[in-house]
Formats: structure tokens, sequence, C-alpha cells
């Protein structure tokens, strides 16, 4: 089963819609020179919701190769829940994707498990990929040991939708936004633990098309690392998102 490795920039409260229009202008520029290098590579931004209508303006505008996907969605469809934005108009909005329970939003928004697995059930429901971000702090993978939180979170996700496409993204806390990333071999550990559990879950088929991403202080100098990895399919990247050479770099890894 070969899975198409996946680079998705999640651009966090960074650039406004007129940036994100110079910045995606930008990217498919640099990308293109490289054509035959990320033909088989798919490549994602994660702008702010303001952004969000330029960006599909501009993709589809252009037929940018491009994808783009929003930071969070609510669990509901409608209704009074100020400030949120529900999964149908993503998808109003021909929104790929949509990151799913990242750990700022989980330690900064109070987001559980529970609340997480509603969103990604969300997602699905309205045909948007869920990219569903797990990962444990230096803390717990010291005292319960490597795998074991991100796989507890993956699991209450995993009994809340049907078998079908999510994209997984193992992010440890203390790699995010550190300069400290996880090596390749420890990454490896935790994205096959994570894979394991899709098997257990929705059986082998299902977790050999599940792609894994690392998320963690990538760079351009480290991606090459984590892609050799049987079990790491691509990579979840903030800060060095923003960069456009630097993504470029990053989405060219080979
Ligand atoms: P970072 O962030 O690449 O800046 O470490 C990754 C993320 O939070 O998704």
């Amino acid at each position: 089963m070969s899975r198409t490795p996946f680079i998705a920039g999640n651009w966090k409260m960074n650039l406004d819609h007129l940036q994100a229009i110079a910045t995606v202008q930008k990217l498919a520029w640099t990308l293109k020179d490289a054509r035959h290098d990320h033909d088989d590579v798919e490549v994602a931004v994660f702008p702010p919701f303001t952004d969000l209508r330029s960006v599909q303006t501009l993709i589809s505008a252009d037929k940018l190769s491009i994808r783009f996907g929003a930071q969070d969605l609510s669990q509901y469809d409608s209704g009074a829940y100020t400030g949120d934005v529900s999964g149908a108009f993503l998808a109003a909005l021909d929104a790929q994707y949509v990151i799913v329970g990242h750990s700022e939003r989980r330690t900064m928004h109070g987001e559980t498990d529970e609340v997480v697995a509603a969103k990604t059930a969300a997602a699905v429901k309205h045909g948007i990929v869920p990219v569903v971000c797990v990962g444990e702090t230096g803390e717990e993978r010291e005292q319960r040991g490597a795998g074991v939180v991100p796989v507890e979170q993956l699991n209450v996700v995993l009994g809340a939708v049907q078998p079908s496409e999510i994209v997984v993204a193992y992010e440890p806390v203390w790699a995010i936004g550190s300069g400290q990333a996880a090596t390749p071999e420890q990454a490896q550990d935790d994205c096959a633990a994570l894979r394991r559990a899709v098997a257990a879950a929705w059986g082998d088929e299902a977790a050999a098309a599940t792609r894994v991403l690392y998320g963690g202080s990538v760079k351009s100098g480290n991606i090459a690392g984590f892609l050799r990895e049987p079990d790491i399919d691509g990579a979840l990247v903030g800060g060095a998102s923003l960069d456009v050479q630097e993504f470029a770099a990053i989405a060219r890894f080979r």
C-alpha cells in the first residue's frame, strides 16, 4: 500500500488574508519550478479562518495543486455557538482538510479527547478529511512511557468515526515550536504505535492506508530523516511553513 507523502503547513494565528494570497502565490510559483520533484507529494496550507475564502478563490482561479484546510471546526452544524465555524461552512468553501485536536487547542481552549472525537466526526460527516493531532508532554512521556498518551488520545477518536480517511499527526508537545524535534527513531516508534491502534480498531487494510504525520520543529534540514522512516508519511509544519522558501524545501524533501 503506497501512501502519498503529505506536507501540511499549519500557519496558526499568522498571516492575514492579503499576506495569505501573496504567500500561496509565491509557494505555487516556487513549487512549480520543482514540479517533477513534488508531483508525488501532497502539499496543503492551513490558514486562519479569515483567509480561507481568499485562498480558495486563488487556488481555484489559478488551478493550483496546493490544497487547503482550516485549523479547527465546531462539533455542531449550526446554531448559537458564538465564534465557532461549522464543518458545513468549510465544506461549502471546498476545504479538503481540517486540523482537529492540536495541542494548542487542547491546552488553551480546554478541548478534551471527547470534544476532539466529536469534531473529528463532524469533519467526516461533512466530507472533510480531519488531520487529528495527538501527542504527549515530556512529563507524560517520562511517567507513562513512550506512545501511551498519544495512543489513548487516538483511541477515543477511533471509537467515534467509521473507518474512513483520516490523517493522524503525531505531535509531541515538547517538540512543538521548541526547535527540539524528536529524533526520526523516536517519531517512528510513536507513529508505528499509532498505526497499530488504527489496525486494532479498523483492521490492517485501513491502517495501511492511513497517513501518519510527524509534527514538531520540522524544517528543511531534518525532514528527510523523518520521511525515511516506514511509518512516517509526512509532516505537520508550524513555524517553518510561514517561510515560503523553507516550506517549499520541506515539500521537496528528497
Ligand atoms: P512547529 O509547530 O513546526 O512550529 O514546531 C508544529 C505544529 O504545532 O503543528
